[in-house]
């Protein structure tokens, strides 16, 4: 192996001691002094492999290895170094690791590319602080904005650009951060699988072809609130009974859909949520997400029919309040293709395999060709203080992410 398994495993467990919950899991927040403490880390790292070393404009860092043709399309590698609250040591650093440890190979081997190669360690992919999710990829695709950086505020009412300055950065260049989708020639994440399908199965890797689209609403129910003990059942307007019925269709019209789509109500609110009165107010949130949009507009279609079929037969009233739309994205074939050849030729299993969360990779899918490599997750537990790879699995991910960079950026 070109990889070097002590050399990964010291990371990680480097990375893990820049934490503000030790013990309970990984907490490592934007613009904190946990983040401080990693991002000196892994600078100190990069810069005695002789990189370029600097952070973009939306806070991420870059470590630059100059390939042969200078103005020849950068290969991007890494993931994100946030987590969430409570949450665990390899979600994102896994992926940050891997980068880290292919540009020592790199350099090691004195290894001669066409393409410069990018270490890249994205911020605030979790949203933990300031629930501005894959917030470095957003930013390096050009999406975000000032207005976006004084919006966004944590618990303490602090916004992102108070915390950009308080941390040396400047807010008003945010705009800066936004690359051109011709200077990029890919970029390639490694992530835990947070899903048990690797380790059941006994596979090494997954490569990732499609990322799952998703959307996110707020149905907002609206009956009348009378006395539980005189309103005749023939009489009400019940918003809980209504949404009861919506709710507990969603698993018939997901697998009516095309394969593979789901679809979860987290969150829900009765009101005035008293035993002894019927509920006037319901609100709950529907989370769809399937690798075609085409499947997520169908279950959409069928719940706001239902609802309308429920207002026309008992008068409650509804609203749809739209959270979030991602489209689907796919990865790119060349990049695929690299994957399965060098699994191959180091004789890792491999699975092709859809991404049901979100990650940096499909943000950057956007300006240029993505690719995603999956590692088991132990029993697929993630988000929480028992997340775990082991260290071999995870060497195996980044062995194969480091051939494939050769060979692309040959
Ligand atoms: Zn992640």
């Amino acid at each position: 192996m070109y990889t070097n398994l002590n050399r990964i495993r010291a990371d990680i467990e480097m990375l893990s001691t820049f934490n503000d919950s030790d013990g309970e899991g990984l907490t490592r927040f934007s613009l904190t002094k946990a983040d401080r403490g990693a991002r000196n880390y892994l600078k100190n790292a990069l810069e005695k492999l002789d990189l370029k070393v600097y952070e973009d404009a939306a806070g991420s860092l870059i470590g630059r290895l100059e390939g042969s043709e200078p103005l020849a399309p950068t290969i991007l590698i890494g993931s994100h170094f946030d987590s969430v609250r409570n949450g665990g040591h390899f979600d994102g650093p896994a992926g940050v690791v891997m980068a880290l440890e292919i540009m020592r190979v790199l350099k090691a081997k004195d290894i001669k590319l066409r393409h410069s190669v990018e270490f890249v360690a994205m911020i605030e992919e979790e949203g933990g602080r300031f629930g501005a999710g894959v917030f470095g990829s957003r930013a390096m695709t050009g999406q975000v904005t000032y207005e976006d950086l004084v919006k966004h505020k944590d618990e303490a009412g602090i916004s992102m650009a108070e915390a950009f300055e308080a941390f040396g950065f400047d807010p008003k260049k945010i705009g800066e951060a936004a690359r051109k989708p011709e200077s990029i020639k890919a970029f390639i994440e490694l992530h835990i699988e947070q899903g048990p399908v690797l380790e059941h199965e006994k596979i090494d890797v997954g490569i990732v072809e499609s990322i799952v689209g998703i959307r996110e609403f707020r149905v907002i129910i609206k009956g009348r609130p009378d006395h539980a003990g005189t309103t005749p059942m023939t009489l009400r307007k019940d918003a809980l009974c209504a949404a009861a019925e919506v709710i507990s269709a969603l698993p018939k019209y997901a697998s009516r859909a095309e394969e593979g789509t789901v679809a979860t109500v987290g969150v829900l609110e009765v009101k005035p949520g008293a035993a002894n009165i019927i509920p006037g107010k319901v609100e709950f949130t529907v989370d769809i997400r399937s690798r075609h949009a085409s499947a997520i507009q169908i279950v959409q279609d069928e719940i706001e029919k239902k609802l309308n079929d429920l207002a026309n037969l008992n008068g409650i009233q509804f609203e749809i309040e739209m959270l979030l739309s991602v489209k689907p994205v796919a990865i790119d074939a060349e990049v695929i293709k690299c994957f399965k050849g060098q699994a191959d030729q180091n004789q890792f299993s491999y699975k092709m395999m859809n991404s049901g969360a979100g990650h940096d990779a499909m943000i950057m899918a956007s300006i240029a060709p993505s690719g995603l490599i999956f590692v088991p997750s132990k029993d697929g537990r993630s988000h929480c203080k028992e997340e775990w790879t082991d260290y071999d699995a995870l060497q195996k991910g980044i062995e194969l992410i480091c051939h494939s960079i050769i060979e692309l950026g040959r």
